[in-house]
């Protein structure tokens, strides 16, 4: 039977929401083609039983190398195991994060292998042995379906955020563990350790309500009028990238890929045009608002409340409606 290679991505010991999405994505080709799914854990042996547990309550098989390398990202030490592995058990698709692990060592592996890569990908179909991947291009303006040539199998990167979590499996999942004994890899570069941004006290993922600010804003000066309405919604502030590379707000505020992930019951976007990058921090939120004066900024295709006008006269209307509301 054909089997679907996922390889988790953790971090410090927990399993990072992109392996899960990929599972749903590599459940439902497998459905409909016959196959397996297996979960490929790639550990060290302190985090070996919990990221297997955690991993098995989602796929068909897991597969756990221990190692201790594996205890952090190491490009080098990854491309040998995928590509020993690849080798091994000829699988007919293997699905890598879209993410900095995925990004850097990906390409590598597909020449190395010489198989097809599709980086990117939001979804994923195949019929009569061709692989056809839908992916976005020119800065998410259209969405392209691509076909790889005719091989046994491929690779592919997925984009975080592409897909919901699956949905976990009434039995788990068979495991095998293995330490992997191979060589250390000397890739020329070498893991130091992981720095926290510095978190000021707050934490936007776990707050209920956020009012995000996007470059909409347009300066400095005028974040006072978003915080405010955070005041009075007895809500976070967070913010697209812009607005923290500018240092308008810290960078522990910023919602996306290169940010924080939240899923607030309520999600009220302040000129923020709603790039892929930010989306995926936020598309998972139970409400989004957004405020935005152009109507074909992509935020409105997620949001499930529009305001299409300037947010300097949307918001001060919305603050004086909301004080006679919560006075009331
Ligand atoms: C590797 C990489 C990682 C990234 N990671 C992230 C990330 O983690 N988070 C993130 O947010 N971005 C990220 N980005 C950047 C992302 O691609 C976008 O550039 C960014 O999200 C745009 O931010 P924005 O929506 O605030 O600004 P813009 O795209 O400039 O949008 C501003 C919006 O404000 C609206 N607007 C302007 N004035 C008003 C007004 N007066 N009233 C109402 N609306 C108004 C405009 O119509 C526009 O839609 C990343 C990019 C890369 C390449």
């Amino acid at each position: 039977m054909g089997e679907i290679l996922v390889l988790m991505e953790s971090r410090q010991g927990e399993l990072r929401d992109v392996s899960l999405e990929m599972l749903t994505l590599a459940s439902r080709l497998a459905a409909a083609n016959g196959e397996l799914v297996t979960a490929l854990v790639l550990t060290s042996q302190e985090h070996a039983a919990h990221l297997t547990k955690q991993a098995a309550r989602y796929a068909d098989s897991i597969l756990t190398l221990q190692k201790e390398s594996f205890a952090v990202y190491q490009a080098g030490e990854y491309e040998e195991a995928l590509a020993a592995l690849i080798n091994e058990r000829r699988p007919i698709l293997t699905l890598v994060g879209h993410t900095a692990f995925g990004m850097d060592f990906m390409p590598r592996l597909a020449s190395r292998l010489d198989i097809p890569l599709a980086t990117d990908c939001l979804s994923l179909s195949r019929e009569g042995g061709v692989l056809t991947a839908v992916r976005q291009m020119y800065g998410g303006k259209i969405s392209a379906e691509v076909q790889l040539r005719e091989a046994p199998g491929y690779l592919v990167t997925v984009r975080p955020g592409a897909c919901s979590s699956a949905a976990s499996k009434a039995e788990p999942g068979k495991v095998e563990v293995r330490d992997w004994t191979s060589d250390p890899v000397t890739a020329g570069r070498t893991f130091i350790k992981y720095l926290e941004t510095a978190g000021g006290g707050v934490d936007i993922t776990q707050a209920d309500i956020l009012v995000s600010v996007g470059r909409g804003i347009g300066k400095p000066e005028n974040i006072p009028l978003a915080e405010e309405l955070a005041r009075i919604l007895g809500a976070e502030l967070a913010c697209s990238r812009p607005v923290a590379d500018k240092n308008w707000l810290p960078k522990h505020r910023q919602v996306g890929t290169s940010g924080r992930t939240v899923k607030p019951k309520v999600y009220l976007a302040l000129g923020i045009s709603g790039a892929f990058q930010h989306q995926a921090g936020m598309k998972r939120s139970q409400t989004i608002i957004a405020i935005n004066k152009d109507p074909k900024a992509p935020i409105f295709s997620i949001a499930d409340y529009g305001v299409v006008g300037d947010l300097f006269q949307v918001v001060p209307a919305l603050k004086d409606q909301l004080k006679t509301i919560l006075k009331k």
